[in-house]
Formats: structure tokens, sequence, C-alpha cells
């Protein structure tokens, strides 16, 4: 199916050209929801293309969220779930994408810094797309492919159905989050009212892969209250709690178990924060696992070690507590490998080999899954998000799309279908 690729390649292309110069940088120190408001601006651009394309109950919520329906033949319904924030790395303001066409294999100077280079030698990826056009920034932004190449993917795909109507096809619902930056995308959702049987989000991921796979993640924050009294006057009585802090994270494993001594498989503790005064400190760690039991043991090493600072020092007062993040969406997928599957075959049908890699880190699909949603994550084809370095493919950007639409149509086919462990649903709801 290279040639539905084809077919939708300018037409995704224009969009997220679109797409890329509005604004949408969402806020970690933010309280309010969205984070900012500015997201809410190509929400707006979304719910009105939404409409003229044909689809249904387009909505563009209280909280930023942008929901829409495309009715299909058969088949579960399936939802295609985007984010429309950009990552605060870089600056999301003012980008000028530029579009090199048929690019002939040379290093790409960004021209709005020259020390800004795209260097075939350090980009083994960008040198294998010798012909492709390639899509840059002016080098003094993000792209924002992260992630609206995958809105782009979406609208392209949902576009291309509408407009087909002879095209048999399951039912989509289309959710664009907002926040998904800020790890807050899917506070909001409402996965009743969004009303799909099972989803995918189009977000980051090399050609091809399909993940199934997220850590599992907590958050432990260590209190530690000590005794501050005056220095000139403290013999014997100051209990200084930076100092019983410094302890603790020189006693974390060495050599291993952190983020800057792991990778493929493995887990580890990180300590992100530490803020303190004598009298008190607080330590915040991340700890990541594709385990849940080896997640559990991060947190138990440090409890273990919040303990015997303790029994050392009885006058300080050491608290610990834990918070879960995300889960392992695999836990979850597990229940039903259709899913994740349906993708692999949707992808090569458009002539791509799936492939697979446990990605370290979390999803809006992880939450999604956990909470009854089972949302695997399909490749968008972007590369070195979050940098001023971002690039992509129009070509590869066209693949995704293509994907998209041959899931919606595998789906609709009765041996998929009645596959999908959500017969229940869908039966209850005829369509
Ligand atoms: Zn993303």
């Amino acid at each position: 199916m290279a040639d539905l690729a084809a077919q939708l390649r300018e037409d995704v292309l224009e969009r997220f050209l679109r797409y890329v110069r509005i604004d949408t940088t969402s806020d970690q120190d933010s309280e309010t929801y969205p984070s900012t408001a500015k997201q809410r601006d190509l929400g707006a651009v979304l719910e009105r293309e939404l409409r003229e394309i044909g689809l249904e109950d387009v909505e563009l919520t209280e909280h930023g969220y942008v929901f829409a329906t495309l009715p299909g033949s058969a088949g579960p319904t399936v939802g295609l779930v985007a984010h429309m924030d950009t990552s605060q790395d870089e600056s999301g303001a003012g980008v000028q994408p530029r579009v090199v066409r048929n690019w002939d294999g040379s290093d790409i100077v960004l021209p709005g810094d020259p020390d800004k280079v795209l260097r075939v030698d350090e980009n083994p990826i960008l040198a294998a797309r010798v012909g492709h056009d390639i899509v840059t920034t002016d080098g003094t932004t993000l792209l924002g492919a992260d992630d609206k190449a995958g809105v782009a993917e979406i609208m392209g795909a949902v576009a291309y159905l509408a407009a087909h109507p002879e095209i048999e096809h399951a039912p989509i619902r289309v959710g664009f989050t907002v926040d998904e930056e800020v790890g807050r995308g899917v506070e909001h959702f409402d996965i009743e009212a969004f009303g799909a049987d099972f989803a995918y989000t189009l977000d980051g991921a090399e050609l091809g892969r399909i993940d199934d796979e997220t850590f599992s993640a907590s958050e432990v924050r260590i209190r530690i209250e000590g005794l501050s009294v005056h220095p000139g006057t403290s013999k014997g009585k100051m209990v200084n709690a930076i100092k019983l802090a410094s302890r603790l994270i020189g006693r974390l494993p060495q050599g291993s178990c952190s983020p800057e001594t792991t990778d493929a498989r493995e887990g580890f503790i990180h300590p992100h924060r530490f803020t303190g005064t004598t009298a008190e400190a607080e330590l915040r760690f991340i700890a990541r696992d594709f385990d849940s039991a080896k997640l559990a043991e991060h947190e138990q090493l440090l409890r273990r070690l919040a303990d015997e600072l303790a029994a050392e020092e009885p006058r300080a007062r050491i608290s610990v507590t834990v918070e879960e993040q995300y889960r392992n969406m695999k836990e979850f997928l597990e229940a039903d490998p259709t899913v994740a599957e349906a993708a692999d075959e949707a992808a090569r049908r458009c002539g791509i080999e799936p492939w697979r890699e446990p990605i370290r880190g979390g999803t809006d699909g992880s939450l999604l899954s956990a909470r009854g949603l089972l949302t695997p994550n399909i490749f968008t084809g972007g590369q070195q998000f979050h940098s001023v370095l971002e690039w992509a493919s129009v070509q590869d950007r066209a693949a995704p799309a293509a994907t998209v639409v041959e899931l919606a149509k595998l789906l609709a086919e009765p041996e998929w279908a009645t596959r999908s462990g959500t017969r229940d649903r869908t039966a209850a709801s005829p369509r």
C-alpha cells in the first residue's frame, strides 16, 4: 500500500506545517488545566477542521481536549490519540518549518543559525533518506513533531476515510490531548465518554516501532526533620538535616541502578530534587522498572536507607512517601494481545516491518491502559525530539497515516473484529 502513503503525503505535510506554527508549549509549573491557554489555539483549529472534514460529535472540551467521531461500518470502536502540546525543552514560539525537497544527501545547514547543522555522518537514520523531502526547523526552535506529527497523521487518516465513504472501516474516536509533556495528559480524560473499545497513541518512535511496554514508575519522597540551633551554641544539640540527607544519597548503589549506568531492560533509582535547610530537607527520587516486583524493591531500598538513618540519629524525624506514577502498559495489554497485533498487521499492509522496544519512560497510553482503555503506541516517524535539530521525512510521516487507515480497515474485517477482546461492549452497542 505504498500508493496509499503517497496519496496521504501532501495532505499530512500541509497539516503538519500548519500545526507546528501554532505555539502550544505546556508549562511544568502552571497550576491551571490545560497548563497553558495557548494549547486551545491549536484545539480550536482542529475542532474547525474536523467539522470541515465531516466528522461527528466534534467538541473542544473545557479541559482543552478535542474529541470527534467518524462512524464506521463494523468492528470495535478504535480510539486514535495524540497530544497537542510541545515540550518546554526548547522554544515552541515562532516555529518556521522548512522543507528540503528531494534531499541530495549533503549536510543540512539550518538558516536561522549557521552553527546548527544536521550532519549526515552523525545521523545514520537521516543518511538513509536521500531523495526524501526533509522537514527541519530554522535552527532556533523545536519543530514540534512530538506530537504534532501524530496529530497531523490522525487528521490525514480520518480526512482520507471521510472522503472515501466506499471504504469499509471500524468506527473511530479521535482524541487530541493537552499537557502530555508535563505528565498530566489524561488527568481529565473521560474514558467512558470517549467510548472507544481500545485505542492507540501516535506519539514518537521510529518508523515501524509499535510500543506495548513502558516503565512502571513511582516517586519516592524522603523528608528529614532535623533541629536548627544557633551555630555558635549548638554543640550537642544541632541535628543537621542537610548532612543526614547527604549521607543517605551517599549510600545509594554506586555504579549501578541509576539512569547514567543503565539501559535496555534495567531499572533505576534517581534522586532528582534535593531541597533543604539545617532544620529540614526533602529528597525526591523517581524509581523506574519494567518489572513491578523490581520497582517495589527499589522503593524498599529507599525505605531501608531511611530506616538506617533514623536508627543512627533518633533525634531526627524521617518520613517516606511513595506515589505510584504509572504502570507498565504490558501488564494490561497482555489481557488482549490482539490490540498491538492489529497495529503490527496494519503496518505490514503498508509494507513496513513492525518491531518492538520497551520504552524507558511512560506514555499517556500507560495511564489509559491502567485505567481500562488498552492503548499501545504507534510510530510517528519523528527524529531528535525536543531539539532545534529535530527533523522529519515527509515520506516517513505518511506511513503512520497509511498504517492508521489500514488499521481502521482491518478492524472491520470479521476475523479481526471478533478477535479483539471487547466483544461484550461491541455487542452491547449495535452500530
Ligand atoms: Zn510525545
